[in-house]
């Protein structure tokens, strides 16, 4: 368990929002890299935060003047290309992790294996759960993956 806030954003413009009004306290502290680290370590690692993090620093390298708004502006770009494929990532495992609970359902099975057509590619998708009482970090295992397109989903 961790006790630290994951964070969540609508869509990049949100993320960008937050970033710059990250920025400007943080200009406050004189760009200090330990305000910064403090900040930020109230949140979970990940893919995210790391894209938030780069967001933050894009926007200090613009308001320090080390940056022209050009530059700026295109490394933006580049951290929303990122942002969109993570965002697109998250979304496929919803779909697919949906798709199998919905082949379960179908078949009224609580463990087993079912097959079903992959929601991302077309192409056909395998799941199984089978129950692990004894497994400590979780009781139902869950294993998952497409021929088609290679998806793979496991707890
Ligand atoms: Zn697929």
């Amino acid at each position: 368990m961790t006790n630290k806030e994951v964070l969540d954003f609508e869509d990049f413009d949100e993320l960008k929002i937050a970033a710059y009004k990250v920025a400007l306290i943080w200009k406050g502290f004189e760009f200090k890299a330990n305000w910064l680290d403090g900040y930020l370590n109230k949140y979970a690692n990940g893919s995210l935060a790391s894209i938030y993090k780069n967001v933050i620093l894009s926007y200090k390298l613009y308001l320090a003047g080390e940056t022209t708004e050009e530059d700026g502006k295109k490394a933006l770009e580049k951290h929303e290309e990122k942002f969109n494929k993570l965002d697109g990532m998250l979304n496929n495992i919803f779909l697919f992790q949906d798709t199998m609970r919905k082949a379960f359902l179908e078949r009224k099975m609580k463990f087993g294996s079912v097959s079903f057509v992959c929601p991302i590619c077309g192409g056909e998708a395998y799941g199984s759960k089978i129950e692990t009482p004894t497994n400590p970090a979780h009781k139902t295992t869950l294993r998952a993956g497409c021929q088609g397109c290679g998806f793979i989903v496991m707890n």
